[in-house]
């Protein structure tokens, strides 16, 4: 018998408590169990929140595991890790999400019994602190500590527990400190380098701007002036080295929870069927300008499938839009264009390609020879983003005839045969595309078994592509190898079944393709000019940001030696800010002499300091290991704190970071993986990629500006604007300021709670689903319930106060009943956990909650009304914990059972299911797509019925009225039986109809449901009209 709560009792009440401003500005009115040992009637908006300040300490400790039936140590870690945010000042809806799923999710485990990691940090490095610096005239610092400390307390407010212990900040120099030390660690494994790149350049400002601070007019910002184009020498991180691997990872069973990121990540690096080979730029003397902004010196990563060839290639083209082909402003002068027509064999049409000849040139690598570059949009480059079209003049008639136009060197390195291996090599590829399997990957294959077996212990060389995936590869890290190293007898042989040999080739002269092609990856690999297998369109890294509030990139540039690195005793490079020695704040470090002078440490001749800093993306790359041992002075972390804690069980965050930030944090794992600083070489197992919150805007249609809510009258249909009548149109979009569509998380928690927020944004929607913020709609549901558990409780403490009533007739199958409901929510309600569906989680709990209240008065006085109604409470604190921990203290109290006498909610372990409780299955039957009957059966039943669809269908048509008038009588056309262990489930669909006939029934229901409809909204439309 259940008590029926009208909603307007309840929301009478809440009227009746609002405050008038202000989450926790009532007074406290000592009215809760906590302090009173009295249950209140009502949970309106004032015990609530009065709930919330008694118990928040409490709830935001740090708390063990305390599952006394199980050790620690048998169930291991979890490792629950949020994104952890950019101090903005201020929470948003985004954020609440976020960290209630990773908050929910931790408490969980740790009821469980798992020893439990939730730590958070601050991305704290970026351009909006430093404007905003610079417009208060404050120090970034000082800013960025001032909008942690306020978010620290909501995100405290919002009843998070984390590892506060753990806390870093990515701006702090104990922090950047470790990043450089990174940064000097790729920089000596060659994994850093620097090239020329575009930037958007505010000649006014004299700065460097993000693409966002540039309006859709090409202007700056601030500045409002026209923004140039500028070549300006950028830092590079050469993630495309480590691409192949990282694209094999993608196959390993670790990530099977990624779904489709493995796909987007896939895409993002691209087929690694190609190689690079780094080549370095010249410009002749004239072209050179300044001394930093020249081309000299930098090298550009050439994409070739075919590296056999190097020493064939006689030009390399550019589109017009790339930096080798920057004609304005630049030392580039268009020397002459041609228009040249050739003829192409295959399709006899004319081909006109129109290039000119740039001043600048690369180097072969291999033969030293200087390789033309040609610009043109015209050249068939390989599909993708590839950057280069690679030219041999004895490969294609169009190779040739530019070759012959621009008076290009042909060097045939196969004595006529060129020709013929190019397209043989370019069909083979086709082929395998279609076959699955191809040369270049067995190729790859072999490099990657060299890579990872040399210099180690030959059993783990024999199986090292093997055990790389297989994750054994913790003995051979080690040893300190250097990355991609390649031994003398590894074996990368590549059979192909047209194999001349090369000539006019270098140390290549004499090999067959298939051996040259090992060759020239050994040499190029020796030369620090490539030779790794890659893909066509995957670019490397750029961390140069020529800003002010970002980790300073370690490296000094000295007139006589080049750039050098800062060796590591002298890290951190600090920031200005950091220093009170210097002046502050400024948009670019370049403008701090002070910062800038210094000496060089190879030579101790003055020297200038760099001055760009790295992108934030390089700071939150490895933060999740600095968590593990943040206060390490001595190292980034220490290996065997990272070994016990990695990888990461679940890593909760966007799912705009699904591409950038996961795959820079994958090729940091497996980087400090090759460095030996790490056991595991992929960073998280599962991903929970957490949906965007949306929100109705309001949008004028007569030119498309977003109104404000207040300014539209929505009691029309469609809505008008207030005061002018114009048409408005309403769109869900993500929430935002500048569609005034954002609502503020503390405004929402000093309206509802915070235990009611945090139900609201769980209970309706998967946590990988967008949803859309309703806010009166979603509160309905999630207050009544809170009245409806608050009741409970308070029932329950009321019957227990009271005199205990006579056992009555009945009784124990009433119990029996509350049994199978208590083990049938406990085995759902934690496997929705633990696939981390906390929205069917909350669901279950509700209907619950029905059951138990559906019992019989007297069966509350009986332990299985105490088993049942405490299963629910612990399986609802990791929600709700404020509220939870309130109602357990009360029930505690009042309960006879010993082991719920403990006060602390956050204590208890999780509630199992009885050992000697069968599990039931549910089971749908489906007749002509009509769902026509749900209901459980226990296993002993099933397996009665021998698990026969047949018999099952005989079976439950005997006893259910639904079923036999479904059925009407009619013979099974066809039938499917479905069994899922996984959700112990059956779902029998049966046709009694042929398809003729049922397509006729679905057109018969849909006019009946429309009809239904129409109907439906007349009625609610009179019950709703104003009485006049
Ligand atoms: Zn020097």
């Amino acid at each position: 018998m259940s008590i029926i709560v009208p909603s307007v009792i309840w929301l009478k009440i809440w009227k009746r408590t609002l405050p008038q401003s202000g989450v926790f500005l009532s007074q406290p009115a000592h009215s809760i169990y906590s302090k009173t040992k009295e249950w209140p009637q009502d949970s309106t908006l004032e015990i609530l929140q009065e709930v919330e300040r008694h118990w928040n300490n409490v709830v935001t400790k740090p708390q063990k595991s305390t599952n006394s039936r199980k050790h620690v140590d048998e169930l291991g870690k979890k490792y629950v890790l949020a994104m952890f945010p950019y101090p903005s000042g201020e929470l948003h809806m985004g954020h609440v999400r976020v960290y209630t799923i990773s908050d929910s999710l931790a408490r969980y485990y740790r009821a469980l019994g798992y020893q439990v990691i939730h730590p958070i940090g601050w991305d704290a490095f970026g351009l909006p602190a430093e404007n905003a610096a610079i417009e208060r005239n404050v120090s970034p610092s000082q800013w960025t500590d001032h909008n942690i400390e306020h978010m620290r307390q909501q995100l405290c407010q919002l009843g998070c527990h984390f590892d506060w212990d753990r806390e870093v900040r990515t701006c702090d120099p104990q922090y950047y400190r470790w990043t450089q030390e990174i940064f000097l660690r790729l920089f000596k494994a060659g994994l850093a380098y620097r090239k020329q790149a575009f930037v958007n350049w505010d000649p006014v400002d004299q700065t460097v701007l993000a693409d966002e601070q540039v309006d859709d007019k090409g202007r700056a910002w601030r500045s409002g002036a026209k923004v140039e184009r500028r070549l300006l020498n950028q830092w590079y991180i050469q993630c495309t080295r480590l691409s192949a691997l990282l694209q094999d990872g993608l196959d390993s069973p670790q990530l099977q929870d990624w779904r489709n990121i493995v796909t987007q990540q896939r895409q993002w690096i691209g087929r690694c069927d190609g190689f690079v080979a780094m080549m370095n730029v010249n410009c002749n003397s004239q072209a050179t300008g300044g001394a930093r902004e020249t081309l000299d010196g930098s090298s550009v990563p050439v994409y070739t499938r075919l590296p056999e060839l190097l020493c064939g290639i006689s030009f390399l083209g550019v589109r017009s839009d790339h930096e080798l082909a920057l004609a304005e402003g630049s030392p580039l002068t268009v020397q002459y264009t041609k228009t040249l027509t050739t003829c192409d064999a295959s399709t006899s049409s004319d081909i006109k390609c129109s290039f000119r000849v740039s001043r600048v040139t690369v180097t072969n690598p291999l033969s030293g020879a200087t390789i033309p570059i040609i610009v043109s949009d015209e050249l068939p480059f390989h599909p993708g983003r590839c950057e280069f079209y690679v030219g041999y003049g004895a490969g294609s008639e169009l190779d040739a005839g530019i070759c012959k136009a621009g008076d290009f060197q042909v060097v045939d390195v196969l004595q006529g045969h060129t020709f013929k291996y190019i397209q043989e090599q370019t069909n083979a590829s086709v082929l395998s595309d279609l076959e699955g399997v191809n040369k270049h990957n067995r190729l790859i294959d072999h490099v990657i078994r060299s890579t990872i077996g040399d210099g180690l212990n030959p059993d783990v060389t024999e199986n090292a592509s093997h055990n790389f995936k297989a994750e054994q590869i913790s003995e051979m890290s080690e040893i300190n190898h250097p990355l991609l190293p390649r031994s003398e007898n590894s074996h990368t042989q590549v059979e192909l079944s047209f194999d001349p040999n090369l000539h006019n080739s270098s140390e290549l002269t004499g090999l067959s393709c298939s051996a040259a092609r090992v060759k020239v990856l050994q040499l190029l690999e020796q030369r620090g000019a490539g030779g790794f297998p890659a893909s066509a369109h995957l670019k490397d890294w750029l961390i140069s940001r020529q800003r002010s509030w970002g980790a300073p990139i370690p490296v000094v540039h000295c007139p006589s030696c080049g750039s050098v690195p800062v060796p590591s005793c002298e890290l951190p490079v600090l920031l200005p800010c950091h220093r009170p020695d210097m002046p502050q704040p400024h948009a670019s470090l370049r403008s701090i002499p002070a910062f800038t002078a210094c000496n060089c440490p190879q030579c101790g001749g003055a020297a200038e300091r760099e001055t760009d800093t790295m992108d934030t993306f390089v700071d939150s790359s490895w933060y999740f290991l600095r968590y593990l041992d943040p206060g390490n002075a001595e190292a980034p972390f220490q290996r065997a704190l990272v070994d016990a804690a990695m990888p990461v069980d679940v890593y909760v965050g966007g799912e705009e970071h699904a591409v950038l930030h996961l795959y820079y944090a994958r090729f940091m794992q497996l980087f400090l993986h090759s460095q030996g600083l790490t056991s595991h070489s992929e960073p998280f197992t599962r991903l929970l990629l957490v949906g965007r919150i949306k929100a109705p805007a309001y949008v004028r249609v007569s030119d498309g500006k977003y109104l404000r809510p207040d300014d539209v009258d929505c009691s029309v249909s469609p809505p008008v604007e207030r005061g002018t009548g114009a048409p408005v149109k309403v769109m869900v979009e993500k929430m935002s300021k500048s569609k005034h569509n954002g609502v503020a998380p503390s405004a929402v928690m000093a309206e509802f709670s915070c235990d009611a927020t945090r139900l609201a944004v769980l209970r309706e929607e998967a946590p990988a689903n967008n949803r859309t913020w309703r806010q009166q709609e979603s509160f309905f549901p999630v207050m009544r319930w809170i009245f409806v558990l608050w009741k409970t409780v308070g029932k329950f403490v009321h019957m227990r106060q009271t005199k205990e009533a006579q056992q009555s007739a009945g009784v124990e199958a009433a119990e029996e009943v509350l049994r199978g409901h208590r083990n049938r929510a406990v085995q759902e309600v934690t496997r929705h956990y633990a696939d981390h569906q906390q929205h069917t989680a909350v669901r279950k709990l509700e209907t619950f909650t029905r059951h138990i209240r559906s019992a019989p008065l007297t069966a509350m006085y009986g332990a299985e009304y105490e088993r049942s109604l405490a299963a629910l409470l612990l399986m609802l604190a990791p929600i709700m914990p404020h509220l939870v921990a309130e109602m357990w203290l009360a029930f505690s109290h009042h309960a006879h059972l010993p082991h719920y006498k403990s006060e602390d909610v956050h204590e208890q372990p999780w509630p199992e299911v009885d050992h000697d409780y069968q599990p039931c299955y549910r089971v749908y039957v489906t007749v002509n797509d009509d769902h026509v009957y749900k209901g459980d059966m226990s296993i002993a039943s099933l397996e009665a019925l021998q698990w026969q669809e047949d018999r099952l269908l005989q079976e439950l048509t005997q006893e259910h009225q639904a079923l036999q008038v479904a059925m009407a009588g009619q013979p099974v056309l066809r039938s499917t039986f479905t069994l899922s262990d996984e959700e112990c489930s059956v779902k029998l669909v049966v046709y009694t109809l042929d398809d003729e006939q049922l397509v006729a029934k679905k057109k018969r229901d849909k006019q009946a449901k429309k009809l239904l409809k129409a109907q439906r909204l007349k009625e609610n439309s009179a019950k709703t009209k104003p009485k006049s």
